[in-house]
């Protein structure tokens, strides 16, 4: 793999701990109103945590809580269940 584009900001995915390009990485936010919400835009300015765009990613990000680690959140059962809907349309076992 070519890491020699340093100038590309990298993130880590905090279900596989795979690093990315940013921009290949699904920007999660916890709301001021402790909401945990999908950032299309990567721009919001609240602590932001980064899973793959893929379900396997989502699963565990969400079923071992390691979202609400990196948010420092809990997360509520109507939230969790919006994320697993939003994972419910991204692609399965990746072969990006
Ligand atoms: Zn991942």
């Amino acid at each position: 793999m070519n890491r020699k584009n340093k100038h590309i900001p990298q993130r880590t995915c905090v279900a596989c701990r795979q690093t990315r390009d940013k921009k290949d990485l699904i920007r999660l936010v916890c709301t001021d109103g402790g909401i945990v919400e999908v950032d299309p835009s990567a721009k919001k300015p609240s602590r932001g945590a980064y899973l793959c765009p893929q379900k396997d990613c989502w699963e565990i990000g969400l079923k071992r809580n390691r979202l609400e680690y990196a948010l420092r959140t809990k997360l509520s059962f109507d939230n969790r269940q919006a994320l697993i809907e939003y994972s419910n349309n991204l692609p399965g076992r990746s072969r990006i």
